[in-house]
C-alpha cells in the first residue's frame, strides 16, 4: 500500500489503541512519512472527500489523536513545531487542498 499523497510505501499499520487490529474500510490513519490523513476504502488508503474531511474535523476525539500524531510526524521530519494558533491538522489539510 502507498500513501495517497506522497506515495511512500507502507510496511504495515499500527493501531493507536494498542489492539492487534487490522484497518477496516472507513478507518482513518496518518501517513508516517508526510502526515497526511487518509481513509481506508476497499482495503486501500485514499484521501478523504471534502464531506468526509468535514465529518472528521467535527470528530473531536479522533482529531485530537490524529493531530498529535501529525505534530509528532511533522516535527520528526522538519524539526519545526506547528506555529502557535495553527494546529498540525490545519497545515496538512491546507496542503491537501493545494495539490
Ligand atoms: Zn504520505
Amino acid at each position: 500500500m502507498k500513501c495517497p499523497m506522497c506515495e511512500m510505501s507502507f510496511k504495515g499499520e499500527t493501531c493507536v489503541t494498542g489492539d492487534d487490529a487490522a484497518p477496516e474500510d472507513g478507518d482513518c490513519s496518518v501517513c508516517g512519512h508526510c502526515g497526511t490523513i487518509f481513509l481506508y476504502d476497499a482495503g486501500r488508503p485514499r484521501l478523504p472527500t471534502e464531506a468526509e474531511a468535514d465529518d472528521l474535523a467535527r470528530d473531536t476525539n479522533t482529531m485530537n489523536t490524529l493531530s498529535r500524531m501529525q505534530a509528532a510526524i511533522i516535527f520528526a521530519r522538519t524539526g519545526i513545531a506547528p506555529p502557535k494558533g495553527i494546529d498540525a491538522v490545519s497545515v496538512v489539510i491546507q496542503s491537501v487542498e493545494n495539490n
